[in-house]
């Protein structure tokens, strides 16, 4: 189960300033990973708040089509719209990002709209670091939810997800931190881990020790196109990324942990939750759209396929 801000996505093709035609979709960290999930055959559910307008229709929409169980998210009575973001691509895989979410219903979530959800049963609650930096009851909701879950079993994994935009690093530090006392697996970009330190000038090899010693129970490192590094108390466990033509890189990270969280629910060792989480990270890169080109369990294998290959 995870919860989080779900926004209207409208993609330009060109310079926004230029106006001319834009697509309309969704998206949100969060449900990009139920959506990956998802696709893979895994059962999920999503919680967090859309406005009573037709943005928010499309979300929920969008989701229960890609067979996500909304039952629990609420649609805000008080006249919040549901957030909007506007992308354009700039310089080959730059995309800018502009967003129009302060005051949303997605950032009004708190912990009466996301606990029942919880309270229904999961193997696995997802969060980011991004839910907290949209308002106090969000920040709310994200810390009770990692604490009762905790408290139920139910394995904690937190994507840090860094957002300059929402919030400063010291105040992402201050409320980050103490998260990690609440996380089974963290996951993070190298440039994040000094987020989560008392001594942020550590390397990584202490950064990742002291998380560990703080009860982490593995610490996931993604590197781009050079893949991804796990990292338990029985040693680290390195997977290169997968060979693309990168198209358009945003939805890579929420790709790979979709493609992580289907192994670790399968059941697999860590080698094979890093190679299904690089591949799914790959379709992602090599496709447009946050979310729209990951795989299906069927379609995993298309990369071992060689190039120019026609499926009939
Ligand atoms: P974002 O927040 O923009 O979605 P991120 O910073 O969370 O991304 P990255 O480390 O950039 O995450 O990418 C996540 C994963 O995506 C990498 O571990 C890698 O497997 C894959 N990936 C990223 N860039 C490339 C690339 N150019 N080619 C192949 N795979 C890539």
């Amino acid at each position: 189960m995870t919860f989080g801000e779900t926004m209207a996505a409208m993609r330009a093709h060109g310079a926004l300033r230029l106006g001319g035609s834009l697509g309309l979709s969704v998206a949100g960290a969060e449900s990009n990973v139920a959506i990956g999930l998802a696709r893979l055959g895994h059962r999920v559910r999503w919680a967090g708040r859309v406005g009573a307008d037709e943005l928010g229709a499309l979300v929920l929409r969008t989701l229960r089509a890609e067979g996500i169980d909304t039952t629990y998210a609420v649609t805000d009575d008080t006249g919040r719209p549901t957030g909007l973001l506007l992308t354009e691509p700039r310089l080959g895989t730059l995309t800018r990002v502009s967003y129009y979410r302060a005051g949303s219903a997605g950032s009004a979530v708190s912990p009466a709209d996301v606990l029942p959800a919880l309270a229904s049963g999961a193997r696995v609650l997802h969060l980011t670091g991004i839910t907290p930096a949209l308002s106090p009851s969000a920040a709310e909701a994200v810390l009770t939810a990692a604490t009762k879950a905790r408290d139920a079993g139910i394995t904690v994994c937190l994507d840090v997800n860094y957002r300059s935009r929402l919030w400063t690093a010291d105040r992402a530090r201050t409320v980050l931190r103490p998260m990690t006392a609440h996380t089974d697996l963290l996951i993070a970009s190298e440039d994040e881990l000094p987020l989560l330190l008392e001594r942020p000038d550590a390397d990584e090899s202490e950064a990742v020790q002291s998380l560990l010693a703080a009860g982490v129970g593995e610490v996931v490192i993604k590197r781009g196109a050079r893949g991804a590094t796990s990292f338990t108390a029985d040693g680290a466990t390195d997977c290169a990324a997968r060979q693309v033509d990168a198209v358009d890189l945003v939805g890579a990270g929420d790709a790979f942990v979709a493609g992580y969280l289907s192994g670790l629910l399968g059941g697999t060792d860590t080698p094979a939750r890093l190679h299904r989480a690089v591949t799914t990270a790959a379709f992602a890169v090599a496709t447009r759209g946050d979310w729209e080109g990951l795989p299906t369990q069927d379609e995993l294998g298309l990369f071992d396929q060689p190039d120019g290959t026609t499926i009939r």
